[in-house]
């Protein structure tokens, strides 16, 4: 397992990281067996930073992940797990959910605690208003945390707007070949380099579907190597080739995924593609850009747009549904643009102003295509679930 410095404090951090979402199930919960022997199995293969959150599987998660570690695996690693921030209306709520997380892992600090899904600015204002980042300080001074970050699913702008607001030690965003110019892209992962930030990344693998749901030419491409690969080694080892990603996620569900990608992170250093294979990729990337639907590079020209619209989130979202096949689309597109961020900024919010046109270098019709996207994406009562969800998660 290559190992590599946190250039803020020094932490030896293995390149893989185990993203504790995707635990192997029985019936409707935890293969908790299965997950303790994958977990410890991780461990003893070098493995040593574990990334999980106050949410996932339904907060059964952390509670796995504590009893994994119990018999002397604590010690040997860095627990990452979450805070969110659409559940805290006051710094009470927040400690509440902290104490809770502390117990279900049975440890008595946290090495990276983040802010759960920051999707623009005004969720870190709201959370700074609230007195969360003073408190979060405070539990640092103690050492019961020992470094504060956040997770990123937003656009460009706001990755760069939050990743300045704060002196944060650690960032987690979402990335891979197909995500260069989404999300916080590309650019977003160089500012926060040259913030000295390390920078752990999800998603590297789209949530399988970047092993799932290639086009066939995209994998023929990859084919075409004198090298046998699978698709998800491809995109591993293209994360792994830039010298600016520290630990990159995978949410490992059964051991031969497990055995995969210690066996990939024992051999990808930086900067160890060839020309050959980089081309490869470019061929890849432009197959799957030929099966994009609208041209939106994510520049941010546009923004930001008076009323509130995310253009480059409601372009990415529809993309996705042509480009992957995405089933649970409609809902991503919902969360993402309607319930997490701090106002909605989904297509229809739109008044046909016209300014966002001006600036495209694109030259998309914004407005027109903001029109698509909301007959397509926006199902009858979709403004009243937002609505309903919204205050459900305290956001209002
Ligand atoms: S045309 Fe629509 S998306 Fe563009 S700036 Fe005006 S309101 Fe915003
Ligand atoms: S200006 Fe055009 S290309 Fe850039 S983000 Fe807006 S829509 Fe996309």
């Amino acid at each position: 397992m290559i190992l590599k410095a946190n250039q803020k404090n020094g932490d030896q951090l293995s390149i893989l990281g185990f993203g504790c979402m995707r635990l192997p199930t029985k019936g409707v919960g935890i293969d908790e067996d299965q997950s303790i022997k994958m977990i410890r199995n991780a461990i003893n293969n070098g493995v040593n930073y574990f990334d999980t959150a106050y949410f996932y599987h339904n907060g059964k998660s952390e509670s796995l992940l504590g009893d994994a570690l119990v018999g002397g695996y604590r010690e040997k690693v860095k627990i990452a797990t979450k805070l969110p921030p659409f559940l805290i209306s006051k710094l009470e709520g927040g400690k509440k959910i902290f104490a809770t997380q502390i117990a279900r892992l049975k440890t008595n600090y946290i090495d990276y605690y983040l802010l759960h899904m920051l999707t623009d600015k005004a969720t870190f204002d709201r959370m700074a208003d609230l007195g969360i980042m003073e408190w979060l300080e405070e539990l640092k001074r103690k050492r019961i945390i020992h470094n504060i970050g956040f997770s990123f699913h937003g656009n460009k702008m706001d990755f760069e707007q939050i990743i300045q607001a704060y002196p944060w030690d650690i960032c987690q965003i979402q990335y891979n070949y197909l995500d260069e110019n989404n999300q916080a892209t590309k650019s977003g992962l160089q500012l926060a380099n040259f913030l000295g930030i390390p920078v752990v990344i999800m998603e590297p693998l789209r949530g399988g579907k970047l092993v799932n749901n290639l086009p066939t030419e995209a994998i023929k491409e990859f084919e075409s190597y004198h090298e046998k690969r699978t698709p998800a080694e491809w995109a591993l080892r293209w994360l792994w080739n830039q010298p600016e990603i520290n630990v990159v996620l995978s949410g490992m569900s059964d051991e031969t995924q497990l055995e995969e990608n210690i066996k990939i992170a024992s051999k990808a250093e930086p900067n160890s593609l060839s020309t050959e294979e980089l081309k490869i990729f470019e061929s890849v990337k432009a197959i799957l850009h030929e099966k994009t639907k609208i041209p939106c590079t994510a520049c941010g020209y546009c923004m930001p747009c008076p009323y509130g619209v995310d253009i480059p989130g409601c372009f990415a979202s529809y993309n996705d549904k042509y480009l992957l096949g995405l089933k649970q689309n409609r809902w991503h597109y919902m969360q993402t643009l309607g319930v997490l961020s701090k106002q909605p900024a989904y297509a229809s919010i739109c008044k046909e102003c016209g300014k966002c046109e001006e600036s495209c270098p694109q030259k998309i019709q914004i407005r027109q295509q903001l029109k698509i996207i909301r007959k397509e994406m926006e199902l009858p009562f979709f403004k009243t679930i937002v609505k309903i969800v919204r205050k459900a998660t305290k956001i209002e």
